[in-house]
């Protein structure tokens, strides 16, 4: 199925579900395509998501998602590549990523992207200097520790 916003001469619009683009153009080509708000033929394809901007519906947003035919895998991948982006990237500190985010907001130390763990007491105090964290569950190290 493929669905196309459709607009009506008289100003309403809705959308248009079919099987596939021929037979989305057979109906319009004959002809088939009713405004279900007025019954006019005058029906045709919205080519730019125009709709959130018309307003008329109480300027409601159209909200753009990506369906993946399996959410646990896709997070999975994501997760996978967001891990290796940090693995890689990323200065391992470890427990003194709190500090070195303090040396880093104070400009003690260069700017970087580090990684590393914290507290939840180290945690509360980045929180309240303004610093954010992005948490992301990291594998276990193959190797001991630093
Ligand atoms: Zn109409």
């Amino acid at each position: 199925m493929i669905v196309f916003d459709l607009a009506c001469e008289c100003g309403a619009d809705f959308e248009g579900w079919f099987r596939d683009r021929d037979d989305f153009e057979r109906q319009a080509g004959g002809g088939l395509l009713l405004c279900p708000a007025c019954g006019s033929r005058e029906v045709r394809k919205v080519l730019s998501p125009v709709r959130s901007v018309k307003g008329g519906k109480g300027g409601e947003k159209a909200a753009r998602v990506a369906v993946a035919a399996s959410p646990e895998a896709a997070a999975g991948q994501v997760l996978k590549a967001l891990q290796q982006y940090v693995l890689h990237n990323f200065e391992d500190v470890g427990s003194e990523l709190a500090r070195e985010c303090l040396k880093v907001r104070y400009g003690l130390s260069e700017a970087r992207n580090i990684r590393g763990v914290v507290t939840e007491a180290e945690e509360e105090m980045l929180h309240e200097e303004g610093i954010k964290l992005l948490k992301i569950p990291l594998p276990a190290k193959p190797e001991g520790d630093d």
